[in-house]
Formats: structure tokens, C-alpha cells, sequence
């Protein structure tokens, strides 16, 4: 018989005679066991839903292409920067991040900007925020982090105690704090916000010179941003509006850009440099290293299906290509590993090869075989180790990037410079804001604030105040705290700060 494509089956293909009745024993009977049809639909829906993304579950993304617009060969070999006008494929997915899947789209978070650039020498991947710094530089604390950030484990609510009581412990997190309580913390939608790399990356050219570089997406349709008002008024009318916008842009032909700017050091001049450029909570001033303008990306497709390309979407900081490598920022250093595991617990052991996250411009030769769900051929009849002398693919050399010099004993040692955390949240508060973004920022933050204990409320105070004065004292005024005990913590470090004021 030959199969006609408009006749519903079963997902192994068998012919559905009836979708509406379930087959019992007698029209009043029970259902029965027998009624495969059923037990089958029921056992897939059962599991439709893969594990939600721990960080980054809401989100929306897009097709499109990035273009390079300046020759960059004096930095890097990366072949799909190599020549001036060059295209590459790309899917870009943007996201809030503490917020679960269902969570709203105008909520006061970091937004993920994550790029898969599709290139000739594999997938290259570019995990950044929408913000240029982030709010710790050591791994270890990352769990902890993310845990202040969601629920309480006995109310299940959100809950400012404990947003603020460790964000207070850990004062290298008041520069990204600053930008989060900024309006930038609740962008207007996805295409206008930027998109930072945060680290450092290592770019690396033919003769093997070495460059540190800082990546920034501009967007082309300028940055738009809610007040908290507007933010909260979005939350109301459509929790969703950001998807919403993203999809129907690009479904009118109205076609989202960025440019990209780079920031790049050659790396005999970071060790001297007046920031750790290895430590995320900094960025490069922008005189020390003005950003060049290097391409474009360009968003001009929606996905045909959420799930297989959005929400199966696999972003992994370590999938470089040659000319392209990790600095030794431990942030990336432990997202290098991270990422890997957390998609192959969530998405499965050939995550890889989804039609979203294989390499589409580049041939895929592992000797990885087998594990769940291997949809392909699994290699075939080919050889499954290496060296072999039956003409499987073998490494080349050329593909390898210079290593970067290491010295020193092993050890848990805090970065080095730790006196100068303060310095460009103040430079961002003094020198960047206007008075209306002072006056957002400080409303921002005593909105949230005040709902924290006062103990808590006194250390945050202090650490704004150890930013800027002026900040410190508008905020306490606004949280209802003694601007006296605030300066009494100001002068004492970290540690007598956080025993002062202790439960
Ligand atoms: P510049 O004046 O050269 O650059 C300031 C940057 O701040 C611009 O890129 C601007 O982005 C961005 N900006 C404006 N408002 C905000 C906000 N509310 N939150 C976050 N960023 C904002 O100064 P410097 O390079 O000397 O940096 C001064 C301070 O600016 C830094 O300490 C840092 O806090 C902040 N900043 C610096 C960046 C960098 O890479 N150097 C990047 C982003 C912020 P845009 O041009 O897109 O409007």
C-alpha cells in the first residue's frame, strides 16, 4: 500500500483510524489497555518537557547571518573573520535569566545574548549578557549566587533578604549591580539592548601573536529601555512582549542589527594594565581601547518550530574555532565546563547533533559513538578509534592555537587587585549617567531595597556609599536607614562589615 502523507499515524507510522474516541470495553465500558493509540500519545506527552534551562530559561531567538566588515587577519586566523564581506550563518537566542520558563519577558534581570556562529571550521559560539561586567569573578560562587537570585526554599517566593544579604557580602558585584538597577535592567524588548562578551577571549593570528579581546554588539536600533513603572505596566499587559516583538519584527521584514565592536590588547600589555583583565566584574575603559567596528549580524528568519530550534537550542562557551580561545578568566574557565554538562543532562548525550546545534558548514568527523538518541549513522561502518590505518579522519596540526604562558604554585587565591572594585561603578555614576539615570538608578534600587532587612539594608548602603557618596547617602535616605551607622560600616573592611551586622 502506498503511505499517504495526508493519513495521521502513529509515531511509528501505523495508520490512526479514530483520534476523538478513546477504545473501551463497550460504549460505557473502561478504556482499555489495548488502546495503543492512546497509551502511546499519552506516554509522549508525558515527557514533552525537557528539563528547564537552570539559568536562561525564558527566551526567544532567531535566524540570520553575520558579515565581516573590516579585515581583522592581523588578529586572528578564525576563517569566518578572514576577508571583508564574508557571511556566515547564525542563530541568536535572547533571554532573561532567573526568571522560569513562563516568567516575564519585562522583568528586572541580565539579558543572555548567545550567538552560534555556523562557520566553515565548526560552530563557534559567543555566550554573552546584555551587560559588559558581571556580579562575581570566581566560579565557586556562582550556585550560591543564582540561588539568592530565585526562590526561597521555604516560601517558595522571591525574596530580598536574600538578594541583598549576599549581593552586600560580595562588593565586587556593585558594578553589575549598578547596571541591573540601571534602566538598562529592563530593556524595552530584545533588539535594543547590546550584547557584551563580558570576558576576555584570546584571539590569535597566522604567525601566532596573541591578542586579548572584548566583544560589544551594538544595536542598530538604538537602546530602549522601561522605566520601572513601565516595566511594571508591561509585566501586567503581556508577560511575553519581548518574544512577541522579536518575532513579529522579523516576520514584518523589519530585520534586527548589531554591530560589533571589539576591544582588542595585545597581551604583553595586560599584565601592567591598570585593570585585571582576566576579572569579570571590569570592563577596558573605552579610551584605553577604543572598539573597532569589525561586522555585523544581521536576524532575518523565525524559527519554523520553538522547540527544535529554540528551545533544543545548545550554547557552549568552549566551542571555539581556530584563531579563537579562552583567556584564563576563572568565570570562563569553569563555564567552559559548565555548559557542556549542563546540556548533557538536559538535552542528552548527542545534544550536538540537533539539527540546531550540528555543524551545518563544516564536516563532522568524531570518534564519538553511541549514548542516547543517536539519530544519525552513528559513523557507520567506519573505525571508531584513533590512530587507525583504515584512512579515518586524523587531527591537523594547524588547527592548534599557541599556548599561553602559566607560572605560579597552585592554590585558592583571591584576584589581586582588590582594592579597586569600586572605581568604575563610580566612574559610571558619576561620569556616564545623566540626572534622570541617577534618579532612575537610585529609585531602582530603594524599590527593591527597603523590602530587605535592615541589617541588610545598612551593609548594601554602605557598599553604595563606598561607589559614591552621594549614592549611598540618596539611598539610605530612601530605605529609611541612619546615614551615621552607614558611615561607620563605610570605614570598616568587608569582613568587621559583614560581623557588624550579622543576624
Ligand atoms: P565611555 O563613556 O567611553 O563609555 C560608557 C559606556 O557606558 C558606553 O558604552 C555606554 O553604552 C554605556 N552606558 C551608558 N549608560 C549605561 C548604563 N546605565 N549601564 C551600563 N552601561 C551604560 O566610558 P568608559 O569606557 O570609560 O567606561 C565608563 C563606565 O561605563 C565603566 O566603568 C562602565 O561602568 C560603563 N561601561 C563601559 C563599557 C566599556 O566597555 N568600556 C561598556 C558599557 C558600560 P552605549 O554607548 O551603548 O550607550
Amino acid at each position: 500500500m502506498s503511505k499517504r502523507d495526508d493519513v495521521l499515524t502513529t509515531g511509528f507510522g501505523k495508520p490512526v483510524d479514530d483520534d476523538q474516541n478513546s477504545m473501551t470495553a463497550g460504549p460505557k465500558g473502561p478504556v482499555l489497555m489495548q488502546d495503543v493509540h492512546l497509551l502511546e500519545k499519552l506516554g509522549h506527552f508525558d515527557r514533552e518537557r525537557t528539563p528547564e534551562r537552570v539559568v536562561h530559561a525564558k527566551g526567544a531567538g532567531a535566524h540570520g547571518y553575520f558579515e565581516v566588515t573590516a579585515d581583522v587577519t592581523k588578529y586572528t586566523k578564525a576563517d569566518f573573520l578572514s576577508t571583508v564581506g564574508k557571511k556566515t550563518e547564525v542563530f541568536a537566542r535572547f533571554s532573561t535569566v532567573g526568571g522560569e520558563k513562563g516568567s516575564a519577558d519585562a522583568e528586572r534581570d541580565p539579558r543572555g545574548f548567545a550567538i552560534k556562529f555556523y562557520t566553515q571550521e565548526g560552530n563557534y559560539d559567543m555566550t554573552g549578557n546584555n551587560t559588559p561586567v558581571f556580579f562575581i569573578r570566581d566560579p565557586l560562587k556562582f550556585p550560591d549566587f543564582i540561588h539568592t537570585q530565585k526562590r526561597n526554599p521555604r516560601t517558595n517566593l522571591k525574596d530580598p533578604d536574600m538578594f541583598w544579604d549576599f549581593l552586600s557580602l560580595t562588593p565586587e558585584s556593585v558594578h553589575q549591580v549598578m547596571v541591573l538597577f540601571s534602566d538598562r535592567g529592563t530593556p524595552a524588548d530584545f533588539r535594543h539592548m547590546n550584547g557584551y562578551s563580558s570576558h576576555t577571549y584570546v584571539w590569535s593570528n597566522a604567525a601566532g601573536e596573541q591578542f586579548y579581546v572584548q566583544y560589544h554588539f551594538k544595536t542598530e536600533q538604538g537602546i530602549k529601555n522601561f522605566t520601572a513603572a513601565e516595566a511594571d505596566a508591561m509585566k501586567a499587559a503581556d508577560a511575553d512582549h519581548a518574544t512577541r516583538d522579536l518575532f513579529e519584527a522579523i516576520e514584518r521584514g523589519e530585520y534586527p542589527e548589531w554591530r560589533l565592536e571589539m576591544q582588542i590588547m595585545p597581551v604583553a600589555e595586560a599584565d601592567n594594565y591598570r585593570f585585571d583583565v582576566f576579572d569579570i566584574t571590569k570592563v577596558w575603559p573605552h579610551a584605553d581601547y577604543p572598539p573597532m567596528t569589525i561586522g555585523r549580524m544581521v536576524l532575518d528568519r523565525n524559527p519554523d518550530n520553538y522547540f527544535a530550534e529554540v528551545e533544543q537550542s545548545a550554547f557552549n562557551p568552549s566551542n571555539f574555532v581556530p584563531g579563537i580561545g579562552p583567556s584564563a578568566d576563572k568565570m570562563l574557565q569553569a563555564r567552559l565546563f559548565s555548559y557542556h554538562d549542563t546540556l548533557l543532562h538536559r538535552l542528552g548525550s548527542n545534544y550536538h547533533l540537533l539539527p540546531v546545534n550540528a555543524p551545518k558548514n563544516a564536516p563532522m568527523s568524531s570518534y564519538q559513538r553511541d549514548g542516547h538518541m543517536r539519530f544519525d549513522d552513528n559513523g557507520g561502518a567506519g573505525p571508531n578509534y584513533w590512530p587507525n590505518s583504515l584512512d579515518g579522519a586524523g587531527p591537523d596540526p594547524s588547527a592548534g592555537d599557541p599556548g599561553m604562558p602559566v607560572t605560579g604554585e597552585t592554590g585558592r587565591t583571591p584576584y589581586p587587585h582588590p582594592n579597586d572594585d569600586f572605581v568604575q561603578p563610580g566612574a559610571l555614576y558619576r561620569d556616564v549617567m545623566s540626572d534622570k539615570d541617577r534618579d532612575h538608578l537610585v529609585g531602582n534600587i530603594t524599590g527593591h531595597l527597603k523590602n530587605a532587612q535592615e541589617r541588610i539594608r545598612l551593609r548594601q548602603c554602605a557598599v553604595f556609599y563606598k561607589v559614591d557618596p552621594d549614592l549611598g547617602m540618596r539611598i539610605a535616605q530612601g530605605v529609611g536607614v541612619d546615614v551615621a551607622t552607614v558611615e561607620r560600616l563605610v570605614a570598616m573592611s568587608s569582613d568587621e562589615r559583614a560581623a557588624a551586622t550579622v543576624k
